[in-house]
């Protein structure tokens, strides 16, 4: 019997695969750390065999002695935005797959910038020129790795992003990319069925080495029949923080996620139009089915568990980053302390990349305690700039959902419950991007109507935060961050 989703989770860090059941419950789970490649300053890269080899492996360990009997379909959610090379022929990787995080192509996004592009990119794509999308990532390639270049001469080049590479290997050479994926290159028009040939020529990306634009749920390819015993449909492809949006059950227009990992990720589901924000908010492509799209708006912060990191591992103020609830608890206020953890820049909604960290309001009487507990309240702030600029672009934020490692600290939890004076929820079971996965492939085989019946029977149960601070204690709270916020 067919009675289970396998999940491929290709993360930055790690892989991972998953069998899930129609009740979202998880029978089995295989993990792999992926290698990361810092070959100069700023430069970030990943092996895409080993990602792929990888990947098999754990997908082989999780099948385990049934083998693939019992799986139904296949889906995929990824690091998005990095970029691979290959041949399409042999579908062997030309050069390091650049990782998302990457910033070597920064001077290219400012050259753009600088000839007045931005504004037109924006309205197209909802994205903005920075190096962290792929389009520019792959012209690097372009004009640096002669394999690269030589490929493309003899029509054998083919880009694509992380589940793309996935779907060439498994199925044996398709070469097709979601439109949640496909979102993140700069060369997709929100409104447009494929890649546009306008902005590949802005890029200098050649059209044709580009995969076809596919739904993020159905049937959308196959595993080459000899290489898991039989062919397993894959129906359901989807960048990773649009999975945990689905995985969430965010599916009606508003419902807004926020994942608090190394960075924090926020998404709102913006329904099926197009979203134009005017406050440096991102547009995305949230799920696409029979080429209808679904859009969110999509707002990142750059440090959040990484703060708690290093307060561990700069600051030697902890040991383990649990530890920081016990602290938040021991003590009935931060005193004076703020922490702008600008550490590595602004991102949404400043976008200020020059702006760097302050902790302000120190005294004698400020300890570890006060100061670990700055630490975690700077995320309530970050999440309440982020909530307002989606209120100001027209998308008022009823309740958030929160995921991700730092959400297991159920101080921070109702902190942020405090501060934006909004219910909080948060799933049981954590693992929402792989979740979101799972309900997409068992929404594109058939199991259920559509992604919102498929998240209701497998999302299981939420714990609820609700707010209950009093106001002049938040109004003080948040003047506060603001004051400190302007001297980053
Ligand atoms: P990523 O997926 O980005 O690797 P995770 O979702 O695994 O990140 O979250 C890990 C981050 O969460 C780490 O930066 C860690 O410092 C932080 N973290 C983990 N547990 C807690 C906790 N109880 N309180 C605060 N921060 C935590």
């Amino acid at each position: 019997m067919s009675d289970q989703i396998l999940v491929i989770d290709a993360g930055t860090t790690s892989t991972r695969a998953m069998l899930f059941g129609r009740d979202g419950a998880v029978a089995a789970t295989a993990q792999a750390e992926i290698t990361q490649h810092f070959p100069h300053p700023g430069w970030v890269e990943h092996d895409a065999q080993e990602i792929w080899q990888a990947t098999l492996d754990c997908v082989r360990k999780v099948l385990g002695d049934h083998g693939a009997d019992r799986v139904a379909a296949i889906g995929i959610t990824n690091q998005r935005e990095t970029v691979v090379a290959w041949d399409r022929e042999t579908l062997e990787p030309l050069a390091r797959a650049i990782v998302w995080q990457d910033r070597r192509t920064a001077q290219a996004c400012t050259q753009l910038r600088d000839a007045g592009h931005e504004a037109d990119v924006h309205r197209q794509t909802g994205l903005l020129l920075d190096p962290y999308f792929s389009a520019t990532k792959m012209r690097w390639l372009l004009d640096h790795v002669p394999e690269v270049r030589d490929a493309a001469y003899t029509g054998r080049l083919a880009f694509g992003t992380i589940e793309s590479w996935l779907v060439a290997k498994l199925s044996g050479g398709d070469h097709i990319s979601d439109a949640s994926n496909a979102s993140r290159t700069l060369l997709l028009p929100l409104g447009g069925a494929g890649f546009s040939t306008d902005l590949c020529d802005l890029f200098g990306v050649p059209f044709e080495a580009l995969p076809r634009v596919v739904d993020t749920h159905g049937m959308l390819a196959e595993t080459a029949p000899d290489l898991l015993g039989r062919a397993i449909p894959i129906c359901g492809l989807v960048g990773d923080q649009q999975a945990a949006t689905i995985g969430q059950g965010c599916l009606s227009e508003g419902e807004t996620k926020a994942t608090y990992g190394t960075g924090a990720f926020i998404l709102a589901n913006h329904g099926s139009d197009i979203p134009h924000s005017e406050h440096r908010l991102l547009s995305t492509v949230l799920t696409q089915v029979e080429g209808k799209r679904t859009y969110a708006i999509e707002g990142s912060v750059f440090v959040a568990g990484s703060l708690i990191q290093w307060l561990r591992d700069s600051l030697g103020l902890i040991t383990d980053a649990a530890e920081t609830e016990a602290l938040a608890r021991s003590i009935e206020t931060s005193g004076e302390v703020v922490i702008v953890p600008a550490l590595a820049g602004l991102g949404a909604p400043h976008w200020r990349a020059e702006a760097r960290g302050v902790i302000t309001g120190l005294s004698f009487a400020s300890g570890k305690a006060q100061i670990v507990r700055a630490a975690l309240e700077s995320m309530a702030y970050q999440t309440h700039d982020l909530a307002t600029a989606y209120a100001n672009d027209g998308a008022k934020w009823e309740c958030l959902r929160i995921d991700g490692g730092m959400s297991a600290n159920d101080w921070l939890a109702q902190d942020i419950a405090d501060i934006l004076n909004l219910p909080v929820e948060r799933p049981q079971f954590v693992e929402t991007t792989a979740l979101g996965a799972a309900v997409a492939a068992a929404t594109g085989i058939g199991w259920f109507d559509d992604l919102k019946s498929a998240s209701e029977a497998m999302r299981g149960e939420v714990d609820r935060f609700e707010p209950q601070m009093d106001e002049a204690v938040r109004s003080e709270r948040l003047a506060r961050w603001a004051k400190a916020l302007a001297a980053a």
